[in-house]
């Protein structure tokens, strides 16, 4: 079946909570604000709201208690791995681990790969990507300019890798540009060289649909609050036989099946994955709340890409013609989701951020978007001095007139002058 949707409207895509908050603007006139800084943070979905409401009065500590509410928690807790594994397409035998969001998955991969693992990642990828991974073993290949250079920077750089076990790490969506970037091709250049392929899937996972086995990618992480679903959940997904043989991320109850006293030294049996590596009382309600969200999504495909590359486009269009504008590209020649990162030459990005909530009770992100690398280079190709460009990106809560007043604003600023 085809939705018909029509221009910007938000009807036929999941609601999302706070549709009609108003903020006030310093005239002190109130205005509905207008979010559109979703790649920071997504607005939580009513349904997610709902499904979360429904849970609140049975949470209780999971694996822990043959109490009632303990028994449903555990359930629930249960079944969200199952809805996540078929929500990214997973293979069987993968591991669910649930973790507090993308950082902290991807660290704990960082942590359980096997020692002198060789690590190959584009230098344009998120801090919590970029960061765990530092040492000698670690290739950081410059960002190639388009999806074909992608691919044969990586192959370029896996032969030139030592030999044993390899990892490469890639971002599905670029929280920059919001590029797509070609995963699928990448996995495959990868397994030709006998490595892993990890997916930083913290902003294609909200706009696109995933399948690790078509993508032939070995591990997924992505965060709740990216997705739709309040903060405080994330997960990690993926081959278990690294993460098994690794030491317990942390350690305490619930990472453990058996602890002896031996009088000097207390003996210690690990649990097997994923509980290895969720030592303490797990966040039921968020991991419960992550699960919707991902289910929601998946029901819902055709409708939200088609609303937010209708709303991408009309943003592009509207923001070319501000005076100054230059949008930040990586791949000249991909895809992309609703983020639109740009400088408007003239313009500090952090005034234009402050300017667009004070006066317009618009919300948009300034700065190097955690970062750092790629965004000192695209601001010094499009001619700014400043490190720093303002990300305009578009979701579920996204409507074309949060989309026209951000243009009409941004006109208005330029015109105007600081
Ligand atoms: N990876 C990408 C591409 C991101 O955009 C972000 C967050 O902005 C992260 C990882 C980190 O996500 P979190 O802050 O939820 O750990």
């Amino acid at each position: 079946m085809t939705l018909a949707i029509t221009p910007g409207t938000t009807t036929a895509v999941p609601a999302v909570v706070g549709a009609d908050l108003r903020v006030p603007l310093v005239t002190g006139e109130r205005v509905t604000y207008a979010n559109l800084d979703h790649a920071a943070s997504a607005p939580c979905l009513q349904e997610v709201r709902d499904a979360v409401d429904e849970l609140l009065p049975w949470y209780a500590s999971v694996h822990r208690g043959a109490g009632f509410a303990s028994q449903v928690s555990t359930r629930v807790y249960e079944q969200a791995r199952d809805r996540i594994r078929k929500f990214v397409g997973a293979h069987a035998s993968d591991t669910v681990v649930f973790t507090r969001n993308t950082t902290d998955s991807l660290n704990l991969l960082a942590r359980s790969v096997p020692k002198n693992t060789a690590v190959v990642l584009f230098d344009s990828e998120h801090h919590a990507a970029l960061l765990p991974w530092r040492g000698p073993n670690v290739q950081r290949v410059p960002a190639p300019s388009s999806s074909g250079a992608a691919v044969v920077a990586l192959d370029r750089a896996l032969a030139a890798a030592p030999v044993g076990p390899r990892l490469v790490i890639v971002t599905g969506a670029s929280n920059v540009t919001g590029e797509l970037w070609p995963v699928a091709e990448l996995a495959k250049v990868a397994r030709r060289h006998g490595a892993r392929i990890a997916l930083d899937a913290a902003q294609l996972a909200p706009h696109r649909p995933i399948n690790a086995r078509e993508l032939g990618v070995d591990y997924i992480a992505f965060s709740g609050h990216k997705i739709y679903a309040p903060f405080g959940a994330g997960v990690l997904v993926g081959r278990a036989d690294w993460l098994q043989q690794a030491q317990p991320y942390l350690v305490g109850g619930g990472a453990t099946s058996k602890v002896t006293d031996h009088g000097d030294r207390l003996g210690v049996a690990w649990s097997a994955v994923p509980e290895r590596h969720e030592a303490g009382s797990p966040n039921v309600v968020g991991v419960h709340a992550l699960a919707s969200a991902c289910e929601i999504l998946s029901r819902h495909w055709e409708q939200t890409v088609a609303h937010e590359q209708e709303l991408l486009t009309r943003l592009q269009d509207g923001l070319r013609t501000v005076p100054g504008f230059r949008e930040l590209a990586i791949l000249t020649d991909a895809d992309k989701v609703g983020v639109v990162s740009f400088t408007i030459s003239g313009f500090d990005a952090g005034f234009l951020a402050a300017a667009l909530s004070a006066e317009y009770g618009i919300g948009v992100r300034d700065g190097a978007f955690c970062a750092h690398v790629i965004v000192g280079r695209l601001v010094k190709q499009v001619g700014s001095h400043e490190e720093r460009a303002v990300r305009a990106s578009i979701g579920l809560g996204t409507t074309a007139e949060h989309v026209d007043r951000l243009v009409a604003a941004l006109r208005t600023l330029v015109t105007e002058g600081p």
